[in-house]
């Protein structure tokens, strides 16, 4: 099966939730589960946990991410966190283009391209989310959102970063909303995407490249939206922060 050639990656994104205390608390709690198996568990917390967290993975394969970076490697961008500065506090997995930064704070693909580009400079690996809304969706035009994303997030790009790049299909309906995309919906959009790479970088980029579904995966959904031939793991934000729902994810992702 394709699926063997590639990594499964099961990444929480905690977005603007816990404190140091408390990220210590909750990764402790799970943090040895996927030890001894080839599932990749990361953790993507917010900025100020960073050290805490990768601390408290010590021992264990459990990775830490952010959920950004700036393109810039220094400079007057107030607010804004450099890939050295990620790598220098043991992050090596940042989130790019997440729907909440495109919504809210401006993220455009250009700004996804650019982030993606310095992220890998730095020997992180990017997990560059695309996605449609619902209203692409039920306009028929998903895989026109989704082939547009892939080429201008990828502009420029070599075969080789292509590859080391995560890619999070996460239907912007599906994000936070308890609405998930069916096994079969999360399926073909996965493998749509891996067609595209296809195209542009040639099947053996495609066939390696990790693609994970995010969008309200939880304890009792993660196995079928997992088994999936396309699916290579999941960017999971509310049930990551449930350290026994985040663990059933990480063992539905091991059987
Ligand atoms: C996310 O934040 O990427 C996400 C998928 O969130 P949730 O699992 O809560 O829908």
């Amino acid at each position: 099966m394709k699926k063997d050639l590639r990594k499964v990656v099961i990444a929480g994104n905690w977005k603007m939730n816990k404190t140091r205390v408390q990220a210590a608390e909750l990764i402790n709690q799970f943090k040895g589960v996927s030890d001894g198996s080839d599932v990749q568990v990361v953790v993507c917390v917010p900025y100020t946990n960073l050290e805490t967290a990768v601390g408290a993975v010590k021992g264990t394969s459990v990775k830490i991410g952010a959920q950004n970076v700036h393109f810039e490697e220094s400079g007057a961008f107030t607010g804004e966190i450099s890939a050295a500065q990620l790598c220098e506090v043991g992050a090596e997995y940042v989130i790019i283009g997440h729907s909440e930064r495109r919504q809210y704070f401006g993220e455009t693909d250009e700004t996804v391209n650019l982030r993606t580009k310095a992220a890998l400079k730095s020997g992180l690996i990017p997990i560059m989310c695309v996605g449609e809304s619902l209203d692409e969706r039920e306009a028929g035009i998903t895989e026109e959102i989704l082939s547009t994303q892939i080429k201008l997030d990828f502009t420029g790009f070599t075969a080789d970063e292509v590859k080391k790049t995560v890619i999070a299909y996460e239907p912007i309906w599906a994000i936070g909303t308890g609405k998930t995309a069916t096994a079969e919906q999360a399926g073909e959009a996965c493998g749509f995407i891996r067609g595209v790479i296809a195209k542009l970088y040639g099947q053996d980029v495609a066939d390696s490249v990790t693609i994970q579904y995010g969008g309200s995966m939880n304890a009792k959904n993660a196995a079928e939206l997992l088994a999936q031939e396309d699916v290579d793991g999941g960017l999971i934000g509310g049930a990551s922060l449930v350290a026994a729902d985040f663990e059933v994810i990480i063992k539905a992702a091991m059987a």
